[in-house]
């Protein structure tokens, strides 16, 4: 245990060495399934071939130059996310945070090129955006905020799945000019909304002139069986955030923006040291390259609805599972009990898995997760929560 890093984590006392596919050893040769992939980011395990390639190419040559000049494998990766997200333009961040801070700003900017001079946005309960001061005053946990006011002001949160709040938030507030939200609240617990509802928001921006932001820095890079989620409807967000997955471990965030809000940050508007660099870009780029090449993201879909459906028929007798539900493989189990302490017990079993809001079971499986490593999760997790709501029972 060292005692030189802030306690800022309630860390587990494992220390992994090595990891291949979907699966992690610890330093005693211990195996685990990797079922929460280092918070969504390792879609494509660990150390991919592919991936691992293009970081050992890259640092062969540059790892950074800068973006006082042109980065051509920064132009390429923004010219892939365009034509696979229909957006129109994109800026490269190091973090999620970052990215949504860059999504904030331009929509600041967006409200003062409007003549509007205290431009709000409106954002959701029970969401999550970063730990920066802004990010962390747009998140609708609490908790995020303890400690650290004064906080950014311009924020207004409303209830999530509820497009009537947001027009009485445009109604009441003349100086909305955007809406921040996820498709699927991550760490909120998994909320999927109404499948009408992202279609909804984007008609409601659309009539008031705001734009329509989406933190995809979770669900996208086909962790819900699309490229991004909001893919599943026929729309088209002005912002969309990225981070997590796409550099598959290597830092990396981006801000992509649509038509009019492409255009709202100008030359010395914003920047970053790091952001873009030649490693993260190469890395990412082998990312989207290999998701191409081996068709991961179309069996997404599949893979979530056999995890959940196999979980669901071994637990059908049990009164404490209350919900199950996921979209592509991004899957909550929501118990009637706490169940914070299944994460060791799930560990010692060889299972990584992760808990949201006390009660909410939440698992990021890397998307190339295979037949037997999906029945060694479905066993292993149901056997936990049986005996776990077993013993709860009887005490
Ligand atoms: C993880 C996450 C963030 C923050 O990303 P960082 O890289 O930790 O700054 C923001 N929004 C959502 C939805 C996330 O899941």
């Amino acid at each position: 245990m060292t005692t030189s890093i802030m306690p800022t984590y309630n860390r587990a006392a494992i220390t992994f060495t090595h990891g291949e596919g979907a699966w992690l050893w610890d330093k005693n040769n211990q195996r685990y399934l990797d079922a929460i992939a280092g918070i969504g980011v390792c879609n494509l395990g660990h150390a991919h071939p592919k991936i691992h390639a293009a970081i050992c190419q890259q640092s062969e040559q540059l790892l950074h130059t800068s973006n006082l000049y042109t980065i051509v494998a920064q132009e390429q990766l923004a010219d892939s996310l365009i034509s696979k997200s229909g957006m129109t333009n994109v800026f490269f961040s190091n973090s999620g945070a970052e990215a949504n801070e860059a999504a904030i700003k331009i929509a600041r900017a967006y409200g003062h090129q409007n003549g509007i001079e205290n431009p709000l946005i409106i954002v959701m309960l029970h969401s999550f955006h970063g730990r920066t001061m802004a990010t962390l005053s747009a998140t609708g946990n609490p908790k995020v905020k303890q400690g650290f006011a004064p906080l950014v002001s311009g924020f207004l949160q409303i209830s999530f799945n509820d497009t009537d709040a947001i027009e009485a938030a445009i109604a009441q507030n003349s100086n909305c000019v955007a809406v921040l939200l996820e498709p699927i609240q991550g760490e909120g617990g998994v909320n999927i909304p109404a499948p009408d509802y992202l279609t909804k928001v984007r008609a409601i921006c659309d009539q008031h002139k705001i734009l329509m932001m989406l933190d995809e820095i979770q669900t996208g890079v086909g962790r819900t069986g699309e490229f991004l989620a909001y893919q599943h409807q026929k729309i088209i967000p002005d912002v969309c955030t990225m981070a997590k997955a796409l550099a598959n471990g290597v830092p990396i965030g981006a801000c992509l923006a649509h038509n009019a809000a492409a255009s709202v940050l100008t030359a010395g508007m914003h920047g970053s040291t790091f952001g873009g660099n030649p490693l993260a870009c190469s890395a990412a780029l082998a990312v989207l390259n290999t998701l191409e090449q081996e068709n991961i993201i179309a069996k997404v879909a599949a893979k979530g609805a056999y995890i959940c459906q196999q979980i669901q028929e071994k637990l059908s007798n049990n009164q404490h599972v209350l919900n199950i539900r996921h979209q592509g493989l991004m899957i909550g189990i929501d118990l009637s009990v706490s169940c914070t302490e299944l994460v060791a017990i799930a560990a010692a079993k060889g299972l990584l898995i992760n808990v949201t809001n006390d009660k909410t079971i939440r698992l990021l499986p890397p998307l190339i997760i295979n037949s037997a490593q999906m029945d060694f999760l479905v066993a292993t997790l149901s056997a936990l929560i049986q005996k776990h709501t077993q013993n709860l029972a009887t005490t």
